[in-house]
């Protein structure tokens, strides 16, 4: 069982497509374990994306992720983390693959629908940039749940 950090980006939750995109990963067999939103405050979004901050785009993917309210949820599952990106599919909604989130509601690089952590350690310090550890539920009921 593993964890990791799914936000529904400012452009999704405008377009009302949050239940879709939750959909999806329920019907792919993640699942929700924590979930807020959220409207980010610039330093918030700076500091969640640090790792990109000598990038061109480092600004527009700022000013973006802090242009409306976003879902910032923890999903759970086997190979959660790898699933995740597949579900999502390829950063850029153009060449991403039919019927993946990014495909079907991305409009393009910069507007992408949805984050993903890309590795277990990216997880985790994303799970912990959002959520305390009682926020999160993992499931209990799940035999193969060991968390
Ligand atoms: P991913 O979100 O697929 O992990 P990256 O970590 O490479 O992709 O980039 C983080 C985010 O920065 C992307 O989701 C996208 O919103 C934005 N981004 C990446 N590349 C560009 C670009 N060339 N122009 C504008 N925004 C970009
Ligand atoms: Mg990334």
């Amino acid at each position: 069982m593993e964890q990791t950090l799914s936000i529904i980006k400012p452009d999704a939750v405008s377009k009302d497509v949050i239940g879709k995109i939750i959909t999806k990963f329920e019907d792919e067999g993640l699942k929700i374990v924590a979930s807020k939103m959220i409207h980010l405050s610039t330093a918030e979004a700076q500091g969640f994306y640090a790792v990109h901050k000598e990038r061109l785009f480092f600004g527009e993917l700022v000013d973006f992720m802090c242009s409306g309210p976003v879902i910032v949820m923890v999903l759970e599952g086997e190979n959660a983390i790898s699933e995740n990106r597949r579900i999502m599919g390829d950063t850029d909604p153009k060449k991403a693959a039919a019927n993946t989130i990014r495909a079907d509601y991305g409009t393009d690089i910069g507007s992408n629908a949805v984050h993903g952590s890309d590795s277990p350690d990216t997880a985790k310090t994303e799970i912990a940039f959002f959520f305390k550890r009682e926020e999160i539920c993992p499931r209990k009921d799940q035999a193969s749940s060991q968390i």
